[in-house]
């Protein structure tokens, strides 16, 4: 994939303006290097990597991914099925469910970016994969689709770590993070990193587990109450916000994790889970409020803001 196409496609990006994520400054792009404009910044002499013809805009110097990930392979450390097609994705599926929540909320985001901006640049953390639930950001023509994450896909048009974006301030019109806050060692400067390069007004997505177990083995590290998440998110007006699943699928993972603690294996644990899928029909008959207090995960769907939520007005959030 051209580095300089979207995502999706839909759009050539030549005016997507990319910051070097150490010093700030402007980057130099030739076809076989991508280097920083400012020559006392690192990044001048010893030039990003690029994997799959896709630049690692990561300041290596900060970061829990190593520039030897680059350097051979495309920086994944777990073997990824980009299409969930695999076994394990079915299972997973079959048991949990798809992601219903998710896509009613990606229309409504797409609705909401479309009415800020005719094409609207939006960008995905965590994007390697298309995540659940988030389909149509992908199919749909009217947006500049901007995917990144921390190993080269199809669905990535560059590689960066959300603590430092590479992007200038203020220039996407939406920024989609599902299922990356856990995995991020300090969530709350990525939320910073995520307001500083939305427009005014710009809006985003956030989708982060509660009662949910390790996933990514090393690199899965906090959690987060439905209260918790509106904090982490306090520098944005609310458009929505609730649970992504109950505590019904929270127990399905329990029982899957209790088998694999039990020595049952990966797989073995997932076809045994699969004599419980029922369970997950239990959260279509639960209190939401209640619910929410067990919570398998939560979503904040937010317009990017000046004001800060005050304390105060948090515990009213958590009275609904
Ligand atoms: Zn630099």
């Amino acid at each position: 994939m051209d580095r300089w196409t979207s995502t999706n496609g839909s759009s050539v990006a030549q005016n997507l303006t990319l910051r070097c994520p150490s010093c700030g400054a402007g980057l130099n792009f030739l076809p076989d290097r991508v280097s920083c404009l400012n020559e006392t910044c690192i990044y001048s002499a010893d030039a990003f990597p690029l994997v799959e013809g896709q630049p690692v805009l990561i300041d290596f110097a900060d970061t829990i991914f190593p520039r030897s990930n680059y350097e051979q392979g495309n920086g994944a450390v777990f073997r990824r099925d980009l299409s969930r097609a695999g076994l394990r994705s079915r299972l997973h599926v079959l048991v949990n469910g798809t992601n219903p929540v998710a896509a009613k909320n990606c229309e409504l985001f797409l609705k909401l970016t479309k009415k800020e901006r005719k094409c609207p640049r939006v960008l995905v953390v965590g994007g390697g994969a298309i995540g659940l639930g988030a389909d149509k950001l992908y199919s749909d023509p009217g947006v500049e689709l901007i995917g990144t994450d921390v190993y080269a896909s199809p669905y990535t048009s560059l590689l960066c770590d959300a603590h430092k974006l590479p992007f200038e301030s203020g220039t996407l019109d939406g920024v989609w993070i599902q299922a990356v806050l856990e995995h991020v060692l300090d969530p709350a400067a990525v939320v910073a990193e995520v307001h500083r390069v939305l427009k005014p007004n710009g809006l985003v997505y956030a989708e982060t587990p509660f009662i949910q177990q390790v996933h990514e083995r090393a690199y899965d590290f906090t959690r987060f109450t439905k209260s918790g998440h509106r904090w982490l998110f306090r520098r944005f007006e609310e458009i929505s916000s609730g649970t992504v699943t109950g505590p019904a699928i929270a127990l399905l993972w329990s029982i899957r994790y209790l088998l694999l603690a039990l020595g049952a294996g990966k797989i073995f644990s997932r076809v045994i889970s699969l004599l419980f899928f029922w369970i997950r029909y239990l959260d279509l008959l639960c209190n939401p409020k209640q619910a929410a207090d067990a919570a398998g995960g939560v979503f904040f769907l937010g317009r990017r803001s000046e004001a800060e939520l005050s304390a105060l007005s948090l515990l009213k959030y958590y009275e609904g």
